[in-house]
């Protein structure tokens, strides 16, 4: 088996066979050339990550492919129409180095290795955290359940009756592009003010927080743990907005227990979980009090097994 990762700066394949995951290969996703160029990237990297573990790259059934959305389907085959990697998106403003609407992903890697199956990176995690991590129940993957990261972006994965839920185009759990405010003023990458995204993403909070004098999470957090009140009511909001946004999940969705990562929760739990908590506790009680919100059981290593998942 091979597993790829697509992020928006990096492609990461591995290749998986009952002597472990090894053989790693990552470099830059590529975004020149026509639009099938990041499966042909793909292609070549499974077959450098087989070489470097000695298997024959003949020996890959399957492809398990984790990627940054969102998706669209061709024919029923999933394409990328993410904004920092397609030009197409966003348009020439965006810089990018290419006018890709789409690039072509799953039909490309289907013609060369048979079994693939492509999810968006939310999902890839919810199955890491419902295989090994924090969403089971006993050993047990937990029927309702999702896995929130927050991070540069704001992303979710979502399990409700046992199913996972990946909608029309696989894109179900685009949860960081709900309203929970009235703010007028925080864009998102998605065209819209004052999504949850656009106010308390990483990248949100160094573009909000700068003129401020802070000028990314991990300063604020600094100034926060050196008793700084201003810096202290900032993040006093950004949870206000990020346990609403976990609990119109909870609300929508009754979930027994949703485990959040990513980077700017992971290096600050101590100090958010107990605040998102408290956002959430005291409110509809029948849906939340069965809720519980925790830490990522594979901590900052779920997106390492979000691709292994799909198709261990
Ligand atoms: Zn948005």
């Amino acid at each position: 088996m091979a597993c790829v990762d697509i992020g928006g700066t990096k492609v990461a394949v591995q290749v998986v066979d009952d002597q472990g995951v090894r053989g790693k290969v990552a470099e830059p996703t590529a975004t020149t050339g026509g639009n099938d160029a990041l499966a042909l990237q793909i292609i070549r990297l499974v077959g450098q990550s087989c070489a470097a573990a000695g298997v024959p790259v003949q020996a890959i059934a399957r492809v398990g492919v984790s990627s940054c959305g969102p998706f669209v389907l061709n024919q029923g085959l999933v394409e990328l129409a993410a904004p920092n990697i397609c030009g197409g998106q966003a348009g020439p403003a965006r810089g990018l180095p290419n006018d890709w609407k789409t690039a072509l992903l799953e039909a490309p890697l289907r013609a060369a290795f048979g079994h693939v199956r492509v999810e968006n990176d939310g999902i890839g995690a919810l199955e890491a955290e419902r295989r090994w991590g924090a969403l089971q129940d006993q050993g047990v993957p937990m029927a309702n359940c999702a896995y929130v990261t927050w991070s540069t972006g704001i992303g979710t994965g979502v399990c409700v009756d046992g199913h996972v839920l990946r909608g029309k185009n696989g894109n179900a759990g685009h949860a960081g592009h709900i309203f929970v405010s009235d703010n007028n003023t925080a864009l998102c990458g998605c065209g819209n003010v004052g999504d949850v995204e656009g106010l308390i993403a990483g990248n949100a909070l160094a573009r909000r927080f700068a003129p401020e004098g802070y000028a990314n999470a991990a300063i604020l957090f600094e100034a926060i743990y050196a008793g700084d009140e201003r810096a202290i009511a900032i993040i006093d909001d950004v949870c206000q907005v990020m346990g609403r946004m976990l609990y119109s999940m909870i609300a929508t969705l009754d979930l027994a227990r949703i485990s959040i990562g990513g980077s700017v929760y992971w290096h600050h739990r101590n100090y958010l979980l107990p605040r998102l908590r408290a956002a959430v506790q005291g409110k509809l009680p029948p849906l939340t009090e069965g809720c519980e919100l925790v830490s990522a059981g594979l901590g900052e290593r779920v997106g390492d097994f979000g691709a292994l998942a799909l198709v261990a």
